[in-house]
């Protein structure tokens, strides 16, 4: 599978050692902090980017069209499946999402870690191609009444009907249970010290062994000298 191939530059982390970029997967329900977490990890992780999804939903007030999301019609994103153009898709909501396998590709081959915000299912696809290099995060929010409250703040800057609140309330129940099938879990009370777990479940997977590559020859290098 072409897919694999990105992985053939890594970044140089010192003289000899190289790293596998990761791909850094965050799923919650909407309402749960997720959006807040992913922007401040890339604030603070220059090696970071995230990858912009394509969706034919319609673009909310505030939203800009490349930097959320490739707002597109459904004509354009069945294209750009069919034609191979995504690394993952799938219908959440009644619309369509999906990641565009280009960028993803470009900045892996820099060696840069990617950041995900997708649902359950994109992370099932992503993990079936690239389960080694995936590291995946479920965010939930600390009670319901606390979700409800966060999805209602949030519709009155996005203009959402009570339909579609109470339709984000159902869809999050869904989306919620599938947490088990995520390597780590953070219940977000407080969004300074979900922001913090997310950053370290980010420090100790980028220092995993297995994402260390020459590490075997930097270590007989050191026995050598003895
Ligand atoms: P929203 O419409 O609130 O921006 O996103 C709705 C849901 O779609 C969120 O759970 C989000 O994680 C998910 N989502 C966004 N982009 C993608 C994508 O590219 N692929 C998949 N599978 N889900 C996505």
């Amino acid at each position: 599978m072409t897919f694999f191939k990105i992985q053939s530059d890594w970044r140089i982390i010192l003289k000899g050692i190289r790293r596998r970029g990761l791909m850094y997967v965050m799923s919650s329900p909407s309402g749960a902090g997720k959006t807040t977490i992913t922007r401040s990890l890339l604030n603070n992780n220059g090696n970071l980017v995230i990858s912009v999804s394509a969706t034919t939903r319609k673009r909310r007030a505030g939203e800009v069209n490349t930097q959320d999301y490739y707002f597109v019609s459904p004509d354009e994103f069945g294209k750009m499946v069919d034609n191979g153009e995504m690394l993952e898709h799938a219908k959440v909501f009644d619309n369509y999402y999906g990641t565009p396998r280009a960028p993803v590709e470009k900045a892996l081959s820099e060696g840069k870690d990617v950041i995900f915000d997708i649902d359950w299912q994109g992370t099932q696809q992503l993990s079936e191609m690239a389960r080694e290099d995936l590291v995946t995060v479920f965010i939930l929010p600390p009670t319901r009444s606390e979700l409800e409250k966060r999805l209602r703040s949030r519709s009155r800057d996005t203009l959402e009907s009570e339909a579609d609140i109470r339709g984000r309330m159902t869809k999050a129940a869904d989306e919620m249970s599938h947490y088990t099938e995520y390597d780590y879990v953070i219940i977000n009370h407080d969004i300074d010290e979900a922001i913090a777990k997310a950053q370290t479940i980010l420090d100790a997977e980028r220092i995993k062994r297995r994402r260390m590559v020459g590490l075997s020859d930097f270590v007989r290098g050191l026995k050598d000298g003895l």
